[in-house]
Formats: C-alpha cells, sequence, structure tokens
C-alpha cells in the first residue's frame, strides 16, 4: 500500500471546491483500496508516550473554532478499527524508539479534523475504517521516525498510514491578504522538497538543523512531524511525488505520495 503525508491546511478544505480537494480526491480514487487507514494527524499531540484511537465508531471531533456552521455539521462517519489499534500498538511497543511507556488504546478518543479534513475528500462514503495515532510532541525527529519504521509491516497488511499536518505552519504571522508567501516559508519549503526528491532524510529527521528558516517554519513541531512517518516508511527506490505544492503566507500545503505514480492535479 502506498504512503501519504498530506499537507492539511485550513479545515475549509475539508468542505470547499479547490485544487488541494480535488487532488485528494482524485488520490482516493487512484489508490489500491485500502482495508483501512491509520493517520497521524497534528492534531492529536500527546506526551510521555504515544495513543491510538480504539473505538468501534469514533465520533467527528470539531477542534476548531472561528468556522461557518457547515463546518461543524460535517460529520465523517468511518468506523473505527480496534484490532488494527491493537496491532500497531504492538508493532510500536517493539520498535527501537525507546517509548516511555506503552502505546496506550483510546475507546473515547474520535477523528480530529486533520484526519477528516482530507478523508472526506478522499473516501466520501466513510467505507474505510480509520485509527489514529497520537503524536508525541516532547520527543524529537529520530523518535518518530523510528516509530515509522516499526510502522512498515502495516503496508503489507492493506492499511494506508497517512501523515497529516503542514511542512511550513506558522500561525502567529498568518496573513490571509497577504499576495506572497514569506521568503523563509519558500525557502524552507524548497529545502524539504529537495530533500526528498534526493532521498536525504538526515535533514528533515533533524529539522532543526535547517537553521533560522526552519525556525520560523516550525515554531512548534506538530505540523512538520507527520511528515517524519511517511519518509520514515519509504523503502528504498521506492517512488515518491510531491503535490500541492503550494506557500500561502506562512503555510505550505507541499504532500507527498510514496509507492504510487504521480499525482495530476
Ligand atoms: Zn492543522
Amino acid at each position: 500500500m502506498p504512503v501519504l503525508f498530506v499537507g492539511h491546511g485550513s479545515p475549509m478544505n475539508a468542505i470547499e471546491d479547490n485544487a488541494f480537494r480535488r487532488a485528494w480526491g482524485e488520490i482516493g480514487a487512484r489508490l489500491p483500496r485500502p482495508k483501512s487507514i491509520l493517520c497521524v494527524s497534528a492534531h492529536w499531540e500527546t506526551r510521555g508516550g504515544v495513543r491510538l484511537t480504539a473505538s468501534e465508531a469514533p465520533e467527528t471531533i470539531h477542534d476548531f473554532y472561528g468556522f461557518p456552521q457547515a463546518l461543524f455539521d460535517v460529520r465523517y462517519p468511518a468506523s473505527g478499527d480496534p484490532a488494527l489499534a491493537r496491532r500497531a500498538a504492538g508493532l510500536l511497543a517493539a520498535s527501537d524508539a525507546r517509548l516511555d511507556a506503552a502505546p496506550g488504546l483510546d475507546p473515547a478518543r474520535g477523528l480530529d479534523h486533520g484526519a477528516w479534513s482530507f478523508l472526506l475528500a478522499m473516501y466520501p462514503e466513510a467505507d474505510v475504517p480509520v485509527v489514529q495515532l497520537s503524536l508525541d510532541t516532547s520527543r524529537p525527529g529520530e523518535f518518530h521516525h523510528r516509530l515509522a519504521r516499526a510502522l512498515a509491516p502495516l503496508r503489507a497488511e492493506g492499511v494506508l498510514i497517512a501523515g497529516s499536518g503542514n511542512i511550513v505552519h506558522n500561525l502567529s504571522v498568518l496573513d490571509l491578504d497577504a499576495s506572497a508567501p514569506y521568503d523563509w516559508a519558500v525557502r524552507f519549503d524548497g529545502e524539504v522538497r529537495r530533500r526528498l526528491l534526493a532521498r536525504q532524510p538526515e535533514g528533515l529527521i533533524d529539522f532543526e538543523s535547517l537553521g533560522p528558516d526552519a525556525a520560523l517554519a516550525v515554531p512548534t513541531p506538530e505540523h512538520y512531524l507527520p511528515l517524519l512517518y511517511a519518509i520514515g516508511l519509504q523503502e528504498k527506490d521506492e517512488p515518491l511525488a510531491l503535490f500541492n505544492t503550494t506557500v500561502s503566507s506562512s503555510i505550505s500545503m507541499t504532500s507527498v505520495l510514496i509507492g504510487a505514480g504521480p499525482v495530476s492535479s
């Protein structure tokens, strides 16, 4: 099964007809049909351990404010997959990432918009079960890359693993009226893209080493770290395609598809 990193951007991308959403729909229609989805979203942070959703019927979480009612009315009624949650927990527990505690199963947690915003376009019938894995944002990039490696066997079992965040994400300086992106945002996105295409995970895992642009592009790590789950799962010589390569103000939508052909949108 291929692997994705999705730049999700504004929650409005879930319901607006735009190029980002069209690309998500195209990918959903084209990829082999997954048995289940395991999503690592920027919007579920835990510290001192990781957790997995283990509800049979995860609720739709509206974890934002200040958006139109239509967005709060969205429901994404995909079922959960507690068996996958247990399987993934076992794989993570056996990883070499030095977890602080055994991975926890959370029967109450639902799906946040980092997951359902793009899944609504990819699988509008919500007929593929979804499990989310939390992000322990107290841990460095290397930890997340190692966890990703541990999840690799799931690909052969028909599980689509998708990180969801944004490579550049700095809301403190976001200007929705800006006519051009910040220079540092373009530079950082370009450097990450260059390393992705050149298969140079070193500066991607320890992104802080990329200098002052990294400090501006990644002021907090939660939107960047999901990328490391995608690149950690890339096998040797496996193709990597970029899509939605747009930088606006202080947000990059650049997204990655591994193990499949290019995306036309
Ligand atoms: Zn987000």
